[in-house]
């Protein structure tokens, strides 16, 4: 006998791996260069030169300690400087005491999900999503909730407002966002901390806005990251070096708690004794220790950025719909037709390979990650360029 809600998930299939893993097979039937795969989030700059060159540092100048195990929420120096520059760069006041080490943004979410979410309470984020944040809420007995986005892909007040009710524990955003590129500007934030606050009165009790935010430096046009400490109180950060630093099978991110929180120390305790029952005690000790040297530093992003102007403009002289992403390395693209699985099997015949939005509750798009190599890009438009001659003709 088993857990059936387990093992649905174990045999449930990532329509992104899926994919990933038809390129590779596909790459070596007709070479390296012939397809264009577009369907992983693996960033594709190198990491800074610092991160290898206080890796070695690290290693050689400390060669006995460097390896062992820490302090569950990892390392208090570590934590302490990771404070010190969220407070400098973003004007906020958070606290390393309320900080706690993780294995990346995914680990975040499952233990702030465990720790906060009672069976039956209820998650409500906005489609499109990250689809991995139903299986962490239903595997703990929650429910995902979705909440329609407006035009821009930003939320829509009127149905989050709608959606909340007594059962309601978290409403949890992802700025820039995956899959759409949307950014969430600091009017958005304040809004979202509006209705929020209001339904808290009405309920009489906490509800928390969660920021997943593994995305928060991959902005291209200095746009000013409105830090959701600074608008609302019963607030927590998941944050992740993934994407910034091009450091995803690393694994280490954190959860940050408000300082302001409710019952902050309870709240902290919680997302400790989460952490503690799934087992993501101390995050991976190299990477706590390297956390100190890199705070601030991204890897070159403006190669994202070019990325982004070659591939929007030449999808959009082509004739398709697309939306503008403001970050992250995402293009949400409508298909052209209604099915995206449709669409995304017939964009194969062209070697191209879409993620269908179906996964991330949202209909009859497609993500493009542009986080590829340049060349591969340039090279893949003529295969866009057939794929909607192909529609044309077909129509
Ligand atoms: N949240 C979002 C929106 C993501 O896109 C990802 C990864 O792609 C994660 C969380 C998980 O991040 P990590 O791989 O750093 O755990």
């Amino acid at each position: 006998m088993f857990d059936k809600k387990m093992l649905d998930i174990g045999y449930s299939q990532s329509t992104i791996r899926d994919l990933y893993t038809y390129g590779l097979k596909r790459k070596k039937e007709i070479g390296e260069d012939k397809v264009f795969d577009f369907s992983i989030g693996n960033p594709s700059i190198p990491a800074p030169k610092i991160v290898n060159e206080t890796i070695i540092k690290l290693i050689s100048e400390n060669p006995d300690k460097i390896h062992g195990y820490t302090v569950s929420p990892g390392m208090k120096e570590v934590r302490d400087s990771i404070a010190t520059y969220l407070n400098k760069t973003y004007n906020t006041s958070v606290k390393g005491d309320y900080i706690f080490l993780t294995c990346g943004a995914a680990a975040s979410l499952a233990i702030v999900f465990k720790a906060l979410v009672f069976q039956g309470e209820e998650v409500i984020t906005f489609a499109p999503h990250f689809p991995e944040y139903r299986t962490y809420v239903e595997a703990i007995g929650g429910k995902l909730i979705t909440a329609n986005p407006d035009k821009d892909f930003l939320p829509d007040f009127v149905d989050l407002e709608n959606k909340i009710n007594k059962n309601t524990k978290i409403v949890l955003y992802n700025s820039p966002n995956n899959p759409t590129g949307a950014f969430y500007t600091e009017e958005v934030i304040k809004k979202m901390a509006s209705i929020l606050s209001k339904k808290e009165k009405e309920y009489g009790h906490p509800i928390y806005l969660v920021s997943d935010e593994p995305y928060r430096e991959l902005l291209y046009n200095n746009e000013k990251y409105p830090f959701v400490t600074n608008y609302y109180d019963n607030s927590l950060v998941c944050y992740s070096y993934s994407k910034c630093l091009s450091l995803p099978g690393e694994r280490i991110g954190y959860v940050l708690v408000n300082p302001k929180c409710e019952e902050v120390s309870d709240v902290y305790a919680v997302i400790c004794g989460a952490a503690s029952m799934l087992g993501y005690i101390c995050a991976p000790s190299l990477f706590q220790h390297l956390l100190p040297y890199v705070q601030g530093y991204t890897s070159d992003i403006n190669e994202y950025k070019k990325n982004r102007e070659v591939l929007y403009n030449a999808l959009k002289d082509i004739g398709y719909d697309v939306i503008y992403p403001t970050g992250a390395f995402y293009i949400f693209m409508k298909a052209l037709e209604e099915d995206a699985e449709v669409f995304s099997e017939t964009a194969k015949k062209f070697e191209l390979l879409l993620v269908p939005s179906d996964p991330f509750d949202y209909k009859g798009y497609v993500r493009i990650a542009y986080c590829q190599n340049p060349e591969m890009i340039k090279n893949s438009l003529n295969a866009f360029k057939k794929l909607y001659e192909y529609y044309q003709t077909c129509k």
